[in-house]
């Protein structure tokens, strides 16, 4: 929707570009990357929040020590379940 986004999603690519370098044994493509995100964002609560002038003071706000630890804890989760069945060969 137009003036709003899912800062969840930023929370997630962040976390996969920390986290995708330290694990040379799996698949980091773009295709397992998009699986890796969407299966985390589908785990996770959806954070919105409007993106005008206030949405920086809202995102540093809400964005809390147990949130991050969430979404590493989902995002591990994702990178297991992919990388164990890659959809595609090789
Ligand atoms: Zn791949």
């Amino acid at each position: 929707m137009e003036g709003l986004k899912n800062i969840r999603e930023d929370a997630v690519e962040y976390q996969l570009r920390k986290i995708l370098p330290t694990m040379p044994g799996v698949c980091s493509c773009e295709k397992c990357r998009l699986d890796m995100a969407s299966f985390a964002l589908n785990r996770l609560s959806p954070q919105y929040v409007r993106t005008d002038a206030g949405a920086l003071y809202q995102k540093l706000n809400n964005s809390s020590q147990q949130a991050e630890v969430e979404v590493l804890k989902t995002v591990i989760d994702a990178i297991d379940t992919i990388s164990a069945h890659p959809k595609h060969d090789a």
